[in-house]
């Protein structure tokens, strides 16, 4: 959830990012590693980690989404999501994010996970993508990257550093060139 107008508006038709999180689940892994954990709980005073998230099976869908999001790092995927064993992931409500409050989110930018943040965006081979998304309003309404960009009040230098985030608290270091690999939009 960026924009608070665009995304407020998908929300509103009920088809946001945070009320489809389940759904997206099955589609789109969205794991929530340890620091970002500890961001929320800090911001939260410590609530018990169990209120807030779900643990879920490192299944070979999930482990092969995950090699696909990290095409440069499969040796390290496997390490940090070993099959048998489980990762965390937000909980939800009836499909819906437990985070999620009728104006949003209730996390602060920087408590917020970082897929929250860079969604629909992702990086393959340094090159800005988009996912597809038929549920994303801002990705039916624009025609470009440039134009998705703008309608989610964003840009490429935010969305760099936030996907760098991501591979820093996962711990995967990134030392080889990644393969360009376009799976997505
Ligand atoms: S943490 Fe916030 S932005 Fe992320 S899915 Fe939940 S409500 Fe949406």
């Amino acid at each position: 959830m960026t924009n608070p107008n665009i995304c407020g508006q998908c929300d509103s038709m009920n088809r946001s990012c945070c009320t489809l999180r389940a759904e997206n689940n099955e589609g789109l892994p969205a794991p929530v590693s340890e620091p970002e954990i500890k961001r929320i709980l800090i911001f939260l005073k410590d609530k018990k980690r169990e209120l807030l998230l779900d643990s879920r099976n490192n299944s070979p869908q999930f482990i092969r989404q995950m090699s696909i999001l990290f095409p440069d790092m499969a040796d390290s995927v496997h390490k940090i999501f070993p099959v048998n064993k489980t990762h965390f992931d937000l909980k939800t409500q009836e499909n819906t994010c437990i985070f999620k409050e009728r104006n949003g989110c209730l996390l602060p930018n920087e408590a917020r996970p970082h897929f929250c943040r860079i969604y629909p965006f992702w990086f393959f081979d340094d090159e800005l993508q988009i996912f597809e998304d038929p549920n994303c309003l801002a990705l039916g309404n624009c025609r470009t990257i440039p134009e998705v960009l703008l309608s989610l009040g964003t840009n490429t230098e935010k969305l760099k550093q936030i996907h760098a985030r991501i591979y820093e608290d996962w711990g995967l270091s990134r030392s080889i060139p990644q393969e360009r690999k376009k799976v997505f939009l």
